[in-house]
């Protein structure tokens, strides 16, 4: 099933399902417990980020060809961070540049983004999809400047200004997606495709991640997990490539669909 949030015409704010028609209709009930698709038209006035995460954590270095590009070596455990959930942005809403705390140095990162279905412990590998809802696209954008340079050692600071996780456009079940590692995945910068690689070349896959992530440590249902990105990023090209106001951006993976954004500057 296509999950899809948005806003109606009343400003309420609902869930859907994507019909394959096209059309979606309302969901009633939680989509992390019990709900049912109802045959009323979902009446979709600006679609939403599929989740409101209670928190996001995020995957560096995951794939082998982007550790490469990075001139990182191959990481022994996952690289953990994590984004401010105030930096969640909806599809078609705008990236924007920071310029009160001045970034020239702004990159895309074409991510999987896992959405956790329950509250989950200490998941071994096999029970992990268990514990998946389904997935979605990511943007993992990144001010490299306040990354490395600024950034005190850590990516924190760099990784959650507002606006610099866009997700979307929907939430596709685990059912529909029975192999992330099967998917394909692309960043589209003003329709010229920059990344286009698949997720088995991840370093850890999607159950070594979120058995990681769930040591010793709860995740919640709606906790959104952003797998790592491909080679092919900005920073890595030669000259760069920084995202400047007026671009659009888009990452798409197969079976989700396509998260586009447009970037703007702050002011
Ligand atoms: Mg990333």
């Amino acid at each position: 099933m296509k999950i899809i949030r948005y806003r109606d015409q009343h400003g309420a704010i609902r869930y859907g399902a994507q019909q394959a028609d096209g059309m979606a209709r309302q969901i009633i009930g939680d989509i992390f417990g019990a709900f049912e698709v109802s045959q009323e038209k979902a009446d979709v006035k600006k679609l939403l980020a599929p989740v409101v995460p209670p928190s996001l954590f995020c995957i560096g270095l995951n794939y082998r060809r982007h550790a490469e590009e990075s001139r990182a070596k191959i990481p022994e455990f996952p690289v953990v961070f994590l984004k401010a959930v105030t930096a969640v942005q909806n599809p078609g809403d705008p990236i924007v540049l920071p310029r009160h705390l001045r970034s020239d140095e702004v990159d895309y990162e074409a991510e999987l983004a896992v959405i956790i279905g329950k509250r989950c412990k200490n998941v071994s590998k096999d029970e992990a999809l268990d514990c998946v809802l389904g997935y979605t696209c990511a943007n993992d954008v990144s001010a490299r400047d306040w990354q490395g340079k600024w950034g005190g050692s850590q990516w924190c600071r760099g990784k959650t200004f507002d606006t610099f996780a866009p997700l979307g456009p929907c939430l596709v079940s685990k059912d529909e997606i029975p192999d992330p590692a099967a998917l394909k995945i692309r960043a589209l910068l003003n329709g010229q495709v920059l990344q286009d690689w698949r997720c088995d070349d991840m370093i850890f896959d999607v159950p070594s991640v979120i058995a990681f992530l769930s040591g010793s440590t709860t995740l919640l249902p709606g906790t959104v997990i952003l797998t790592g990105t491909p080679h092919g990023v900005g920073f890595a090209r030669k000259p760069p490539v920084w995202l400047k106001p007026g671009d659009a951006i888009t990452i798409e993976i197969d079976r989700i669909g396509a998260l586009a954004n447009p970037v703007v500057e702050e002011g």
